[in-house]
């Protein structure tokens, strides 16, 4: 065998060692002054040059610092992340104003101390006002207003505590611009909790709900429009006990009877892919319960009052649209005095402009058009029946139509015994009351003796009379002759 012993085939292995096999152990870096041609020298004495090292080193030093503090800013906004939660509440959900009221609520001892201390500086007052209006019922009805009070976080930041160990950061703030639809600023609310404690967020929407239920309890809500938008009316009123108001005779077991079985049969309607809606028109002349009516009713389905007064300034056919799009849960809708949709139409301008009103069209819409809700319960009232278009009482606009008329003898009955029917054990101050309303031709004259004349008065006089003769029926029989109408239509 000629073979040569191992020689290096690669010329590189052959320059690092130049004396010998490759399994020789390689040689220590020649002396720096030895300036052979193929020595690595450059660099090493740049790494040696104390000047370039320091500058490398400090440049070393800052982007590990910078490294560092972006690394420290990522985590902690990870650690953020994967620690904290947030839930953002904006003002337009129904759930704002109930944890507003939640947060308010006085919590045990060291709870509200952390409260005191966080929003010692930073409350605010949320008072609301309410006038009885006409028609509607109010528990302290005579009063001219009633103004409540209660206490609401400010804005910016709070800490509250929830139960021991869990705190809430709570963040409501005010956008700065104002927004565009209802020129009020809009509102947040955010609630920041650990996130081991987020199964506490539950628990506070469910408490808030209830709390904002307890209030309610009893009471009906009534929802008026205010900024284009719903909003409660005044506090929630003691419900008004559908006895209360007095139609004649059946009419009101048998509106009330319609409306809990078209509730019952939701899912009839559903089945059938028919919209579920149910419209009443009720009709008469002002004062005789209708909306005192619906308002009761409401009470005993348990359901809110959303009303809409049709003839109101500013009220336009794409704020109704828009209105029904919005219409709050379980609550009927109320549209009084729809003859002035149907006025508008017949006062158009030549040009075709209406102005900002509602138009008849505008109206059929929001009962059963696009924009109308799926599901609702709409109660329609005019005083005026004859202005009223016939498109409108057509099945899914108004499926139900009901004279509510002038007082009647059974009405006048019903109305004394629930004034005087303690005192007036054997009945005799009631018949002599329906008497006297007789002879004044209060039920319409009589037929039998021409010389009585025809007139009526409405339930809301006899109201009026036996309020002010409040425990004293005499005094009714004898101011029996106020009911008569001053000006008199017949
Ligand atoms: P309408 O809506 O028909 O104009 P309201 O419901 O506004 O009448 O009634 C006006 C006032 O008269 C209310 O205070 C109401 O309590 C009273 N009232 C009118 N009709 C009745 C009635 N049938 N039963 C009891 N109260 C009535």
């Amino acid at each position: 065998s000629s073979t040569p012993p191992s020689a290096p085939s690669n010329p590189l292995a052959s320059l690092l060692s130049p004396a010998g096999s490759p399994s020789s152990p390689p040689l220590p870096p020649p002396p720096p002054a030895s300036g052979g041609s193929h020595s690595i020298l450059p660099f090493d004495t740049l790494f040696t040059n104390p000047v370039f090292a320091g500058g490398l080193g400090l440049a070393s030093l800052g982007a590990a610092a910078a490294f560092g503090r972006r690394a420290f800013i990522r985590g902690g906004e990870l650690l953020k992340r994967q620690l904290l939660v947030n839930v953002e509440i904006s003002k337009r959900d129904p759930s704002y104003e109930w944890v507003l009221q939640w947060l308010a609520q006085p919590r045990d001892n060291s709870g509200f101390l952390a409260q005191r201390i966080t929003r010692l500086r930073n409350l605010s007052v949320a008072t609301t006002t309410s006038r009885p209006t006409n028609g509607v019922y109010a528990a302290d009805e005579g009063r001219a207003t009633h103004a409540s009070f209660h206490v609401q976080p400010g804005f910016g930041k709070h800490i509250v505590r929830h139960q021991p160990g869990v705190y809430i950061a709570v963040d409501r703030q005010k956008a700065s611009t104002a927004q565009t639809v209802t020129g009020e600023p809009h509102e947040t609310l955010t609630l920041t909790l650990l996130w081991m404690h987020r199964h506490a967020i539950e628990d506070i929407f469910t408490q808030a709900h209830e709390l904002a239920q307890s209030f309610q309890q009893g009471k009906t809500v009534i929802y008026t429009t205010r900024n284009m938008n719903w909003t409660v009316l005044g506090k929630p009123r003691l419900k008004r006990p559908l006895g209360s108001v007095i139609l004649d005779e059946g009419i009101a077991e048998h509106i009330l009877k319609d409306a809990q079985e078209f509730i019952k049969a939701q899912e009839w309607y559903t089945e059938r892919g028919v919209p579920y809606r149910r419209g009443y028109l009720l009709y008469g002349p002002p004062g005789t319960g209708k909306t005192s009516f619906i308002q009761a009713l409401a009470g005993e389905l348990d359901y809110s009052v959303a009303m809409i007064n049709l003839s109101e300034t500013g009220m336009t056919d794409d704020l109704l649209a828009h209105l029904m799009t919005q219409l709050p849960e379980r609550s009927i809708l109320l549209l009084e005095d729809v003859d002035a949709a149907l006025v508008n139409r017949r006062e158009r301008a030549p040009d075709g402009y209406t102005g900002r009103t509602v138009t008849a069209s505008g109206l059929l819409n929001a009962l059963d058009g696009l924009a109308a809700g799926e599901d609702r319960i709409a109660f329609l009232t005019t005083n005026h029946i004859d202005r009223l278009d016939p498109a409108l009482i057509r099945p899914g606009r108004v499926d139900v139509t009901v004279r509510i008329g002038e007082a009647t003898r059974y009405q006048a009955a019903k109305m004394w015994d629930r004034y005087y029917g303690d005192m007036d054990v054997d009945h005799s101050g009631r018949e002599r009351f329906l008497k006297r309303l007789h002879e004044l031709g209060l039920f319409g004259g009589d037929e039998k003796d021409p010389a009585v004349p025809k007139r009526h008065t409405s339930t809301a006089a006899i109201q009026g009379l036996f309020q002010f003769n409040k425990g004293d029926m005499e005094g009714a029989i004898k101011m029996a002759e106020g009911l008569i109408p001053r000006t008199y239509e017949p």
